[in-house]
Order: C-alpha cells, then sequence, then structure tokens
C-alpha cells in the first residue's frame, strides 16, 4: 500500500499579505490539487484510518489524507467548502493557546505575520537590535549550517531562511519570545482580536467536532522534543482540556507534531501520544506511508511537495507509475523515523 498524507496550512488569497512570510494556497489551487490527487489516490478520512489500525478493513491500495495545522479561520471559511463540495474527508489539526484566557497568537504564526506585513530588511533589522539590547551579544547567522537551512526551508532564501532557521531552533525560547512579542506589540495592538480573526472560531471549532474532523496540534505550538517531560506532559494534557472546554465532549484520536521534522518530534512524544490514548499522528517526514506500523509517527508532506504543487518531490502518470525527483529529500520508503 501507499498512504499518502498531503498537509496544508492557510489556503486563502495569496496577494492579501505585502511581503513573503504566509504563504498561502489559492483556493483555486487548492481545489486543482484535490482533483489531481483524487486521480492517483482514494481520500481517506480519519475513521477509515482508524477502522484499518483496529484491523476491521484495509485502506486502499493508493490512499490520501488531506490534513490542515494550526487551527486558521482560512480552513474553514476557504478549504472546507471545496472538500465538501467533492465530498473529499479530511482532518485539522488545531493548538490550544488561542483559546485560553486571555486568547494567545501562538508565537510561529506572530513571526509569520511579523514578516508578511513588514520589510524583510526592518525585521532583520528590528530583530538584531532587540537581540542586542536583550543579551548584549550580536545576531551572526553567518555560522548557521547552510545545508540544514535550506532542508527545512525550501521556500524561503538566503538571509531571511536563516533568520527564521535561527528564530525557530536556535534562538533560546525566553530571548525568543521577548523579541517576537515586542514587535507584534508593536504591530498588532490587540492580541485576542488577532485571535478572532485568525484562529477558527468557537462554532467552528464545535460545527468540526461534531464531523469529527479534528486533531490536536499542542497547546503552545511549540518543537515537543525540545521541552522537559513535565512541560511536555502539561502541553498536551491542555491541548486536549482547553479544546474540550470550547468543544465539548470528544475523543482525540490523532495529533500532529508541530514543525515535525527529527529535531521536534521523536519516540518519546509519539509514546506519550500512545499513552494519552491517541491512534495516530504525522512526522513532516517526506516519504509514503507503506504501512501502518508505528501509527503515532506517520509521515506526511506539504502541499507544495505533492503532485499539483509548487515543486513536486514525484512525479505519477496516468498508470500510477511514480517517479522520485532528484534532491527534493523525498524518499520512497521510511528513513527518518525508521527504516522501512
Ligand atoms: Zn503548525
Amino acid at each position: 500500500m501507499r498512504f499518502l498524507a498531503v498537509n496544508y496550512h492557510h489556503v486563502d488569497d495569496p496577494d492579501q499579505y505585502e511581503y513573503p512570510g504566509i504563504h498561502p494556497v489559492s483556493p483555486v489551487n487548492f481545489e486543482k490539487q484535490l482533483m489531481i490527487l483524487g486521480q492517483h489516490f482514494d481520500f481517506v478520512s480519519q475513521e477509515d484510518i482508524l477502522a484499518a489500525l483496529q484491523g476491521q478493513k484495509d485502506l486502499p491500495l493508493r490512499s490520501c489524507l488531506i490534513t490542515f495545522d494550526d487551527g486558521l479561520k482560512c480552513q474553514y471559511e476557504k478549504a472546507l467548502p471545496i472538500l465538501d463540495k467533492l465530498k473529499i474527508p479530511a482532518l485539522f489539526f488545531v493548538t490550544g493557546i488561542p483559546y485560553d484566557d486571555p486568547p494567545q497568537a501562538c508565537l510561529v504564526h506572530k513571526i509569520h505575520y511579523l514578516r508578511a506585513r513588514m520589510d524583510p530588511d526592518l525585521y532583520y533589522k528590528k530583530c538584531e537590535s532587540l537581540y542586542y539590547k536583550i543579551t548584549h551579544k550580536r545576531l551572526l547567522l553567518e555560522s548557521l549550517d547552510e545545508n540544514k537551512v535550506a532542508r527545512q526551508y525550501r521556500y524561503d532564501q538566503g538571509r531571511e531562511a536563516k533568520l527564521k532557521y535561527w528564530l525557530n531552533y536556535v534562538l533560546d525560547p525566553k530571548t525568543k519570545h521577548q523579541i517576537i512579542n515586542t514587535l507584534f506589540q508593536e504591530l498588532v495592538k490587540d492580541e485576542a482580536n488577532f485571535c478572532r480573526e485568525f484562529y477558527l472560531s468557537r462554532e467552528m471549532l464545535k460545527e468540526m467536532a461534531k464531523r469529527s474532523l479534528l486533531g490536536l496540534h499542542s497547546f503552545s505550538h511549540l518543537p515537543l522534543k525540545k521541552l522537559d517531560p513535565k512541560v511536555l506532559n502539561q502541553d498536551l494534557e491542555y491541548n486536549i482540556r482547553g479544546l474540550k472546554k470550547v468543544i465539548g465532549d470528544y475523543h482525540f484520536n490523532a495529533i500532529s507534531y508541530p514543525y515535525g521534522n527529527t529535531e521536534s518530534v521523536s519516540l518519546r512524544e509519539a509514546n506519550l501520544a500512545e499513552r494519552m490514548d491517541l491512534k495516530f499522528g504525522f512526522t513532516m517526514e517526506r516519504s509514503f506511508n507503506t504501512s501502518l506500523r508505528s501509527p503515532l509517527l506517520l509521515a506526511r508532506i506539504d502541499t507544495n511537495d505533492a503532485p499539483g504543487g509548487k515543486a513536486p518531490c514525484f512525479l505519477i502518470d496516468k498508470n500510477h507509475k511514480i517517479t522520485i525527483l532528484p534532491n527534493r529529500h523525498f524518499t520512497e520508503k521510511r528513513m527518518m523515523y525508521y527504516q522501512e
């Protein structure tokens, strides 16, 4: 079997932001990609995967799950109507912090928003000067491993990609919070209002829960592998508890780990998810799943990497024959989390 999971973030008008920072897939391209995927794969739902895991039925030979991370409002407004029209199931992974009291935006979204609304030079200079003000150290991006940066951010170039990498993976979380929150507050005066505009509303969440469309994406959207065990536990518990406060009784079966790379998720997080009675989980390992072995660490690719995306990792012909393209970090068999 070949089970392909494809992930989306923003499905929205790409021209609404002044600077690159948020890269939405337009609703038209979203629909086009679904049509392409539908020629080669049978779309499956959360229920199909659960049934396959319980041995009640097999997944189709070539199956595809459409997923969304981050619980963004545009996913409900722009993507769900298209999915419903085409009768394609999907799964939406939601964070908890925007529904906390007071509501807060995830730091990663603050970064995206700042980059989308601020001239890149100005953004860099402001980060540099705040970093100096806080630590009395100079910001040195030259020392970063270019390959690591390129592997993580294929759609950002040069200094912007390095700055993003440095903020997300190198800088200590406390300083990072200080820098980003300072810049975000300069730009966005009312964070609660920002959350209302940016994330799924409570009503939307309730409706999606009724349709069994929800999964977890952690409470605070931090790289889970870096959290100490107690904080990690708490984070996932808050995620479940916080969302249940909004949607009522709901059994969460699935998780997608924030960022999903080997620096953010490991067997430890997968084991914890399993202990919390979650049944399957997604990394961002660029691969097909050819079995449901290790269901808490499934592979998944970004929309850009899939056929019909900006830079597909593989081609697929009318006989469903697959040709993997070189240098796209895609493997036909699982490599990163275990050897398949
Ligand atoms: Zn995310």
